[in-house]
């Protein structure tokens, strides 16, 4: 019904701005060159505008070198906001004005609603797996570059088909997107072994500001906005950290940390003990899914690590 209601829109518009959420990541990316590729097919003008520029190692996806980060000045008829809960993820200002249609396509909980044509699923595993859905549903095939885009879009979004959100069904989904060309070491290969040596050698640093806490069930990883500026690290090249916060067999939430002077960002990962959606939907602007979060604190990396503890330990006892 809504995916007909998708094509319906796309089919009756001509130009198309696609936008996700801040530092996007596999998920938006991808979710945004699957819907570009079928606009694009159709004949029809599509921009894809993030805020933030494509990590490196997702270059190699095909029309990935279209995604531009400066505001376009012209208007639009449609603006697709795909994997963003709300507007203010997005991080650009003057949506309202840019389009006079608003589609939005996403699979968080905490999602606002704030499209004319909200399509939301939020036992999704992935933004990009709803795209496979969409052309399921009204019946378009795409070709094998396409099947690889949705593949690493729900591959970075399972976190390599580990989070809990991996089940049988995206599987079985995964398994088709092979058969139709996904080629699944390689893409694994391309996103998860290719850091620069500025990157690797940062996250050397990273790792030395391991800490635990509460007997050993929060681990936490840090680093200052300071040193990911004066070494010119791009967002791709410390991606994942937050997902290492996890791997000790007694952690139940870890912690990425990114801080300046007064504000204190977190990538919050759980195992499924604690839901870190709740708790970064606490804080103002923050929110994610139950073992993936995201908030900002606004106080200096003590006070707001102290702040953060206090919560984590309340909900695991
Ligand atoms: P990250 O730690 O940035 O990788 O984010 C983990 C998950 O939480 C991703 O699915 C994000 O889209 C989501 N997320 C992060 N920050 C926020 C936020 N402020 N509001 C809503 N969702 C968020
Ligand atoms: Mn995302
Ligand atoms: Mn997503």
């Amino acid at each position: 019904m809504t995916w007909s209601k998708l094509k319906e829109t796309i089919e009756s518009h001509d130009s198309f701005i696609l936008s996700s959420h801040v530092n996007p990541d596999g998920d938006c990316i991808c979710s945004q060159l699957a819907l570009y590729w079928y606009i694009c097919s159709l004949g029809k003008q599509a921009v894809i505008f993030n805020t933030n520029p494509v990590p490196s190692k997702f270059h190699f996806l095909e029309n990935s070198d279209k995604i531009v980060t400066d505001h376009p000045s012209k208007k639009f008829d449609v603006l697709v906001i795909l994997d963003a809960s709300n507007p203010g993820r997005i991080g650009w200002e003057g949506y309202e004005e840019i389009a006079s249609y608003i589609v939005n396509i996403d699979h968080h909980k905490d999602n606002s609603r704030f499209g004319h044509l909200n399509i939301i699923n939020c036992d999704a595993a992935a933004t990009s797996l709803m795209l496979y859905e969409f052309f399921q549903a009204c019946s378009i095939s795409y070709p094998s570059s396409i099947a690889e885009t949705i593949y690493a879009g729900i591959l970075t979004d399972t976190g390599g088909f580990a989070f809990s959100n991996t089940d049988k069904e995206v599987l079985r989904i995964c398994a088709g997107l092979a058969e139709l060309g996904a080629d699944c070491s390689e893409i694994y290969r391309k996103i998860y072994s290719s850091y620069s040596t500025q990157g690797l050698k940062l996250r050397a640093k990273i790792w030395s500001t391991l800490k635990l806490y509460h007997n050993n069930r929060i681990c936490s990883m840090e680093i200052s906005t300071e040193q990911i500026d004066n070494l010119g690290i791009f967002y791709g090249d410390i991606e994942g950290m937050s997902d290492q916060a996890l791997i000790g067999s007694d952690v139940e939430v870890g912690l990425f940390i990114k801080y300046s002077e007064d504000t204190t960002h977190f990538s919050l990962r759980s195992k499924g003990t604690v839901d870190v959606g709740k708790i970064a939907q606490a804080i103002p602007g923050g929110g994610g899914h139950t073992c993936a979060a995201g908030c900002t604190i606004d106080l200096p990396l003590d006070k707001a690590i102290e702040k953060m503890l206090a919560m984590i330990k309340e909900k695991l006892g």
